[in-house]
Formats: structure tokens, sequence, C-alpha cells
């Protein structure tokens, strides 16, 4: 099975608008579908901003740009955007209920031998599969942010996912020039179940006042390498959707291990969701790269 036609892609935030931007840049047709008129619009001007800095890389043309930005449609109405879709990959906000509604729809609207993809990073696959009545065609295609530079595709197979789509999507995030990786489905799959204990460790730290935002970031960048500090990049994936994550794991291993920092909590009730609220851990001013701590942290 060889995936070809249109791609639909639900949701136009974070990861939506690198997913689609990927599906166009490799000539796939893209339908973008979203509820807000408002981030579909945001959706498109990133995704030729994010080109622009492909081709200062040297890593896309002007005509690539072109090219691509063509390929894309956008729909307010997920029945018109979805009706003639080989795969739908679905991108929407991380909330369980929201997803099962939107994949009763889409198994509407969809072609009956459309595949479904959720981007999810941690709801169960096999429980969105049960909400439609092709199970079997259901599958997690979880790309990593920012979606246009990160090679890791988590492919994850539902209890009932069949072989062959598992096949047919690992080949695509191949052609799409990506490593995918297949797992099994169980909360928080393999990226989310290792990453988020280690971003909420790093929460209680601060929380704990056992040290600062920079000093925390900074003992993890240069004693492990990596190249972002944990709370830096909580900011990155949104507070929002790491809470929603550590509740899916809390909810489905019933460990006390994965309850979430209490400081995290707050930040999300007080809408301080990181770089796409403008403050999180740090303080983001639109066009600055200057990494800044928050001024509820400083002196911390
Ligand atoms: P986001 O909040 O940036 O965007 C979510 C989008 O979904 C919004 O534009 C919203 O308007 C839209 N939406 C809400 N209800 C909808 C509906 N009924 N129909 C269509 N669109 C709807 O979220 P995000 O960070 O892009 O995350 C999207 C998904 O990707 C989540 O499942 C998340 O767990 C997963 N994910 C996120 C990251 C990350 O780093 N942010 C990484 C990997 C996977």
């Amino acid at each position: 099975m060889t995936i070809t036609g249109t791609i639909a892609v639900i949701g136009a935030g974070t990861m939506g608008n690198g997913i689609a931007h990927v599906f166009a840049q490799h000539g796939f047709k893209v339908n973008i579908v979203d509820v807000s008129l408002a981030q579909l619009d945001k959706a498109l001007a990133n995704i030729a901003k994010n080109f622009d800095r492909q081709i200062a890389k040297g890593s896309a043309t002007e005509e690539q740009k072109k090219a691509a930005l063509a390929n894309i449609s956008v729909y307010s109405e997920l029945a018109k955007g979805v009706a003639d879709a080989a795969l739908v990959v679905e991108a929407a906000t991380e909330n369980e209920e929201l997803k099962l509604q939107i994949f009763e729809q889409i198994d509407t609207f969809a072609p009956k031998d459309c595949i479904l993809a959720t981007n999810t990073s941690s709801i169960s696959i096999t429980k969105i599969a049960a909400s439609t009545g092709r199970a079997g065609k259901v599958i997690g295609m979880h790309f990593m942010n920012p979606v246009p530079v990160m090679k890791l595709v988590e492919v994850i197979n539902g209890y009932a996912t069949d072989k062959e789509v598992t096949d047919a999507i690992v080949a695509l995030s191949k052609q799409l020039g990506k490593i995918p990786c297949e797992v099994n489905d169980y909360p928080g799959f393999v990226a989310n179940r290792i990453l988020m204990p280690m971003i909420n460790e790093a929460i209680y730290t601060l929380f704990e006042g056992v040290a600062g935002v920079e000093e925390i970031d900074t003992v993890m960048k240069l004693g492990m390498a990596h190249p972002m500090g944990p709370l830096q990049l909580a900011d990155f994936i949104g507070l929002d959707v790491c809470l929603a994550i550590l509740r899916v794991l809390h909810d489905g291993f019933g460990n006390p291990k994965y309850a979430p920092c209490p400081l995290l909590v707050n930040m999300v009730m007080a809408g301080k969701l990181g770089t796409k609220s403008g403050e999180g851990f740090y303080h983001y001013t639109p066009g600055s790269k200057d990494l800044v701590v928050s001024s509820r942290f400083r002196g911390q």
C-alpha cells in the first residue's frame, strides 16, 4: 500500500503547520483544517517564514517555497477538508474528548480507504481507533517539534492497527526524509514517557527552591549535552501540552510518580504557556532570540 494523493492536516497550531509544511514540500497536496480562521492565517504565515529560514540556510529554494505554498489549501469545515484525503493527520489540541469527537467526524466524512493518523503525544491510539468504524486504519504518527527540522517520527501501533497500514506510514515517513521508529500503544508511548517525567522533575526542582531556572537548564545542557534545558524545552512544547501529557501518564499508569508539579498546574491556569503565549519559565519578545528568565523566577 502506497500513500499518494491529498493529505488532510487537522489543527493549524504549532505542529499542524509544521506537518503541512513537510508534506507540501515533498509534493503532496495538503488541506489544513482548523476551527479558528486566525490560526489558519497564522499557519500560512508561519510556513512562509519557515521556508524563508530554510532558503537562508540553503536547504530550500525560492521555487520550492512557491510550489509548496501552491500545494496548500485551508478549510474551516472538516467535512470539506477531508473529503478527498488519502491520509488524515490529526494535530488538534491534546484533549481526549476533543480527539474522539474529531475522529468520529473524520470517519464519517473521509473516504472509506483513507488512513487516519494522529499526532497525539500521549492519548491512547487504541481508544481513538475505537471511536471510528475502521480501527485497523488508525495509527499514531508522532512528529517532533519543529517538524521541518526534527528527523524522528514515532510510529505508534494501536491494538488493532493493520500491519500494511504501519508499513505504509513507515514508508511515507522515509519519503518525507524522516526516520520512523515503531513502538506500541501505552501511555506516553516512548518519547513522552521518558521526556515528561524529566521535565516534571525539573519543574519540581525549581518549585522546591533547589535551583533557579538558568541553573537547572545549564546543568542539563552542559552536564548531559542536551541542546536545550528542560525548562526551555517545556516552554517550547507548550506548558498546557506538557500538563495534558503528564495527566495521561498519571491516569494511565495510576502511579503517583507522574503527578504534575503544582507549579506547572498554576502556570497553565494563569495562561503562562511558554513561547506561544509569550511567557513561561522565560519571557519571549517577538523578533528577539535572547533568553530572558521570566520576572516571576528572577532572583530565585
Ligand atoms: P496547538 O495548541 O498549538 O494547536 C492546536 C490547534 O488545534 C489550534 O490551532 C486549535 O484551533 C485547533 N483545534 C482545536 N479544536 C479543533 C477542531 N475541532 N478541529 C480542528 N482544529 C481544532 O497544539 P500543538 O502543540 O500543535 O499540538 C497539537 C497536537 O500535537 C497535540 O496532540 C500535541 O500533543 C501534539 N504534539 C505537540 C508537540 C509540541 O511540541 N507542541 C510535539 C509533538 C506532538
